[in-house]
């Protein structure tokens, strides 16, 4: 390929990037990932960079399956492409479906698909808002979820989502969407113990259902654990009230799974982890590993019922791609062949949990957020009293980050938050590399601190 900086200027003058600042694109040049073997990239310049944010949340089963690719080979000859519209389906959408009916818990039974997690939440929207309308409740239709939530970045899925600095862009959150507390007690709990701000944050549903009226509200959507919000761990009493208050007002539960699902939270899905039984799950990123973009919603078998009885005027061109939906079968496939589950409770989580609790003793880190195969390490100038730096917009963790780029390292950071989301393939030894690695971007980070 061409040399890096000449890949840097093309992709600063053609390319634009998500959620990036251009002038420090045009800066600093954009790191360009060339290859990528189990927990290793490959950059241009020839670095070997270990991920611990499999990407964006996605490759859960390490990069360079080949068995991924030659089922994607196969099915491109067989049945590149096909719609699900009008009657007419294939058999990598129908077997995908009932592997999902089969792994899901409970009677979440049916699924609609969708490209990706911002297309499967915009479903969620539209099927609560029709399901409601189909039982004679049309005015049942306000949706409730968080403040600081991520649930995409189409004009509805980023109105589901509670990150005000999105919704400043494009007239965002469209009418009667609503958005309460996050249960995030490191950051917001004050002096209240976890357990009463958990229960707290919750009755804030109920507030919120008393004050639009429950025969207004149709749902209620919450990642079991929030991840791009900064890995929120929700305190014991949190979700059992949520659900508790769902089944009072007779509100739809919507688990957003996106991150949560496939495995990350030592479960197949995060809603298992946290105790809840959802009426509809969200699903993307681990679902085919991010080897193929597909996304989608596993409903339960009331709602497929009133649903069924309608025409849903809804899809997308690529709903159940026949490609996408094999590699998403043999994603899965390869997590039961290879006993991921076990390897993650048995061998990954107890590492990396060692791992993250010598990290945690660091002085640059207030506290250590796991859940599973998900963490954060949230910033502090004083772990006592919980402190945020001044700049809590997140220089801190913007400059930790940059010093695991210098060590080949990535770790994402959410503010002051570092966010750790590694291979659910990850060995014991490649853990060791990790923080190693983490603890001298951590001492470069607190070494400028003090300088
Ligand atoms: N929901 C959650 C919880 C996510 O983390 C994301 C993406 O990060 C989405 C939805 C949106 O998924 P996508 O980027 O595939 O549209």
């Amino acid at each position: 390929h061409l040399p890096t900086a000449e890949l840097q200027a093309l992709d600063a003058a053609h390319h634009m990037h998500p959620f990036t600042t251009n002038d420090e694109l045009a800066a600093k040049g954009a790191r360009i990932i060339t290859r990528a073997s189990g927990v290793y990239l490959t950059d241009s310049d020839g670095n070997e960079i270990l991920d611990a944010m499999v990407s964006l949340w996605c490759v859960n089963l390490g990069y360079g399956k080949p068995e991924m690719g030659q089922v994607a080979a196969r099915q491109m000859n067989e049945l590149p492409y096909y719609n699900t519209f009008f009657q007419t389906s294939h058999v990598p959408a129908i077997a995908l479906a009932s592997k999902l009916a089969e792994l899901a818990p409970g009677d979440l039974n049916h699924v609609f698909f969708a490209g990706s997690g911002s297309e499967a939440n915009d479903t969620n929207l539209r099927m609560v808002r029709t399901y409601w309308a189909q039982k004679g409740q049309p005015e049942k239709s306000h949706i409730i979820s968080r403040k600081n939530a991520y649930h995409g970045s189409s004009v509805g899925s980023g109105s589901l989502g509670g990150m005000t600095y999105i919704h400043e862009q494009g007239g965002m959150p469209i009418p009667g969407i609503h958005h309460i507390g996050q249960p995030d007690w490191w950051s917001e709990g004050g002096d209240q113990t976890p357990e009463a701000f958990g229960l707290a944050r919750a009755q804030e549903l109920e507030e919120k259902i008393l004050e639009l009226g429950a025969e207004k509200v149709a749902a209620f959507i919450g990642e079991p654990i929030q991840g791009a919000g900064g890995v929120v761990i929700p305190p014991s009493t949190y979700w059992p009230e949520i659900e508790r208050i769902c089944r009072k007002y007779d509100v739809l539960l919507i688990a957003d799974e996106v991150i949560c699902g496939f495995g990350r939270t030592g479960n197949w899905f995060g809603s298992q982890t946290v105790g809840i039984s959802p009426d509809i799950m969200t699903i993307a990123k681990g679902l085919s590993s991010g080897y193929a973009p597909i996304g989608g919603s596993i409903v339960s078998d009331e709602i497929a019922a009133v649903m069924n009885a309608c025409e849903f005027n809804h899809g997308y061109t690529y709903s159940g791609h026949p490609v996408c939906a094999a590699v998403a079968l043999e994603n899965l496939r390869i997590m039961e062949e290879e006993d991921l589950l076990g390897h993650i409770r048995n061998t990954a989580m107890p590492a990396l949990h060692a791992a993250l609790e010598k990290l945690g003793e660091h002085p640059l880190v207030g506290t250590v957020n796991v859940s599973g195969m998900m963490a954060s390490l949230p910033l502090t100038p004083h772990k006592e009293s919980r402190a945020k730096f001044a700049s809590d917009g997140g220089t801190v963790g913007y400059m930790c980050r940059e010093h695991c780029f210098a060590n080949n390292l990535v770790m994402r950071h959410v503010g002051d938050r570092m966010i750790i989301s590694p291979p659910l393939v990850i060995t014991p030894e490649e853990i060791d590399v990790f923080a190693a690695r983490a603890t001298l971007a951590l001492d470069a980070t607190y070494k400028d601190l003090k300088d």
